[in-house]
């Protein structure tokens, strides 16, 4: 079987929906097709659930009668005939009268939730009303029949399998198999999600759980670059990667996937595949156990880093150290990113601030302690890199003119990391797409 995955842009506007529904016709054998809201909608759903958070219940009001009326003009023109135009104008009517209830209700974290799930459980609804009218052999299942997370919020990926198994025997006839991306029930069996980006992570986990052949991810663009596209003006794809190389991309910042996306599938070696909905030709990028070594194939930007250094004389010639520093974030379960030593500093790079006063307080006990916000993390990546002659020099040439703040090397061998302030994000991709890639 085939997990199919299209984002937001591939189904964000009626003919994309229409042209989905061709590709997925076209493609052979039984698959999953794994949905995202229409582009735009989760941003929308964010931006009234913080209005109703901050009790601002006309801004809401209104944003939720544009969004309704972008749906009515959007199913009006999906559909070909009167009776699935009324199918869908009742589903919409139908989500907007669930909204405007949970916007009328006590809104918390959970009904929150709740709203940004919303999305994908409309897009899903409409597409798979509109394979009806196309007469294709199609059913919804469900994503909160199956896709759950732990109290540490991590998949769990066997009870998946496990729910997924006699739910597919049972459509074992149907061809084509719709669900939400992104949504998800946590161990409260509360609605939940996967984090923004996370309709990639469904059709990876559901690809991994069912062994698929191969999962394909359909969006925006031909696969993924060697820079970001957002930030350098010319980039192009690169057709094939390694699962490692993927995983790192994604992790620090090639938005083009959810930064966990890749686990899973490495995990059960089930092949990725970028796809770009509106160049079916393209051939796209391939991400499997195979690749090339050592060059550096892609550079990616993660923003919104906390940098800490730590001082302390108590660090010279001393074991144990480093671990109480260690269990410090451990205790407050905020990963680290980078790090590096000297013999009386330790300097480390977090992404999430949620404990951070509390970090720090924790962190006074060891010595004087310093942080830097609005940091970036740029990551060069490249099969087997590490430990070859000559990349460093290269990396390093071309960031002549960059004031790098940390360097991390010889953690993977297929990572480099650099750490900068934001401020200097676009010279450095720019400065590594001439030094590394030569364009310029
Ligand atoms: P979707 O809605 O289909 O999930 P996303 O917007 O999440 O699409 O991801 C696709 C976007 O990722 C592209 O349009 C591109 O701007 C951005 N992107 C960032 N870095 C990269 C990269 N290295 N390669 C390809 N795309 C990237
Ligand atoms: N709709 C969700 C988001 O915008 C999930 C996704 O598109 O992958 O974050
Ligand atoms: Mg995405």
């Amino acid at each position: 079987m085939l997990v199919l995955k299209f984002g937001g842009t591939s189904v964000g506007k009626p003919d994309r929906m229409k042209k989905i529904a061709r590709l997925v016709t076209e493609t052979p054998g039984r698959k999953i097709v794994v949905l995202s809201a229409l582009s735009g909608t989760t941003n929308a759903l964010v931006r009234i659930g913080e209005h109703l958070i901050a009790s601002a219940i006309p801004a809401a009001e209104k944003e939720i009668d544009t969004l309704e009326s972008h749906y009515q003009a959007f199913t009006n023109e999906l559909y070909a005939t009167d009776t699935f135009r009324a199918i869908g104008q009742e589903i919409v009517s139908r989500f907007f009268i669930f909204i405007r209830l949970l916007a009328a209700g006590q809104f918390d974290d959970k009904s929150y939730r709740e709203l940004l799930a919303q999305g994908e459980l409309i897009s899903t609804e409409l597409f798979y009303q509109y394979l009806q009218e196309q007469k294709m052999n199609s059913r919804l299942l469900p994503a909160l029949h199956f896709m759950t997370i732990d109290e540490n919020e991590e998949p769990e990926l066997e009870k998946i399998a496990a729910r997924l198994k006699p739910l597919l025997e049972s459509l074992r006839n149907v061809d084509t198999i719709i669900t939400q991306g992104y949504i998800c029930r946590n161990y409260r069996n509360e609605i939940d999600n996967l984090k923004r980006g996370g309709s990639d992570y469904t059709a990876s986990l559901i690809g991994s759980a069912i062994r698929a052949e191969e999962i394909q991810i359909w969006t925006d663009i031909d696969g993924m670059h060697n820079n970001d596209p957002r930030i350098v003006k010319k980039t192009y794809p690169i057709s094939e990667l390694t699962f490692d190389e993927a995983s790192e991309l994604a992790y620090f910042g090639a938005k083009i996937l959810h930064p966990s996306t890749i686990v899973p599938a490495h995990k059960y070696n089930v092949p990725v595949r970028l796809k770009n909905t509106m160049d079916e030709k393209a051939p796209g990028t391939i991400i499997s156990n195979k690749g090339k070594e050592g060059t550096i194939k892609a550079v990616a930007a993660k923003d919104g880093i906390t940098a800490i250094k730590i001082k302390s004389s108590r660090m010279l010639m001393a074991y144990g150290f480093l671990r109480r520093v260690f269990e410090v974030f451990e205790q407050y379960k905020t990963p680290i990113d980078m790090i590096s030593t000297s013999e009386v500093a330790v300097s480390l790079t977090i992404d999430s601030t949620a404990h951070l006063t509390a970090i720090e307080a924790e962190l006074k006990k060891f010595g004087s302690i310093e942080v830097d916000t609005n940091q970036t993390i740029i990551c060069l990546v490249g099969h087997k890199i590490g430990g070859q002659q000559g990349i460093l020099e290269n990396v390093f040439r071309a960031l002549a003119n960059i004031p790098v703040r940390m360097v991390s090397v010889g953690g993977s061998a297929n990572n480099i990391s650099v750490l900068i302030d934001t401020s200097f994000k676009e010279k450095a991709l720019t400065a590594l797409n001439a030094g590394l890639f030569g364009l310029t």
